[in-house]
């Protein structure tokens, strides 16, 4: 249950990441630095399962996490306990290229894990990389993703649409569509309340040619809460490749 969206333009990459979550589950960490095999990465950690849903590195390369509902039923042997996604998302938090992330994942044995899209995010690169209980596959990630445990075909289709119909722009635009409550404060809407589970936090992230802003509101998006951020620097190599793409400073 989360809504994702990512916007890029000639100095920087935007991405939103609305996680919902049963009001039951403990609150997460904030994201914290880790430096492991030469990468540093900042994450979020959900202290439930030990893992996360979020996670970008000096690489520029964010991961997201959404759970696949759809296919949630396939692949349920009591036999085979799953092992938690946010494991393998923290492990490949790491990774320095999509070829890299690939491989990993192909290293796994999938039948451990339920379903999930793992949407890959760097300023050159989006994919989304599927398992569906059965097949691994690859796609072209749109502009804006979501899943929803409740209703999960109308609710998506809903929220896709009014992706398309606000049209975000720039930042600003962006992070008022995930506090937005179109049609109504609900299910349905991007910033998401039912009784069960709720909207509990907001992560914006900002990618400019040297450095990664991770604003982590830790809370529903529609509602004042404490907010943390950090600030990651791009290695040397990614920032010199950065300064190609985006051909204008961020301060200019
Ligand atoms: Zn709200």
């Amino acid at each position: 249950m989360c809504s994702v969206s990512w916007l890029q333009n000639n100095q920087s990459l935007s991405i939103c990441f609305n996680r919902d979550e049963q009001i039951s589950r403990s609150k997460a960490h904030p994201p914290q630095p880790i430096f492991k095999n030469g990468v540093t990465i900042l994450s979020p950690t959900d202290p439930d399962g030990g893992g996360t849903w979020l996670s970008v590195n000096d690489y520029a390369i964010t991961l997201c996490l959404l759970n696949l509902y759809e296919f949630q039923t396939i692949n349920n042997d009591p036999a085979k306990p799953k092992i938690s996604r946010g494991i393998l998302v923290h492990n490949l938090a790491f990774c320095t290229s999509l070829e890299n992330v690939i491989t990993v994942i192909q290293q796994q044995d999938l039948a451990q894990f339920q379903p999930f899209r793992l949407l890959f995010i760097s300023p050159t690169e989006k994919q989304e990389l599927r398992w569906d209980g059965r097949n691994f596959e690859q796609y072209a990630l749109p502009s804006f993703c979501s899943s929803s445990s409740v209703e999960t075909q109308s609710v998506i289709q809903q929220r896709i649409e009014q992706f398309a119909e606000y049209h975000p722009q720039d930042v600003k635009a962006q992070l008022n569509l995930h506090q937005s409550h179109y049609p109504q404060k609900g299910a349905y809407s991007i910033c998401m309340h039912r009784d069960d589970a709720t909207t509990v936090s907001l992560s914006h992230l900002f990618i400019n040619q040297n450095q990664v802003i991770f604003n982590y509101h830790n809370g529903s998006p529609c509602e004042n809460h404490s907010s943390t951020t950090n600030t990651l620097m791009l290695n040397p190599h990614t920032q010199k490749h950065m300064a190609s793409l985006f051909n204008n400073s961020f301060h200019s």
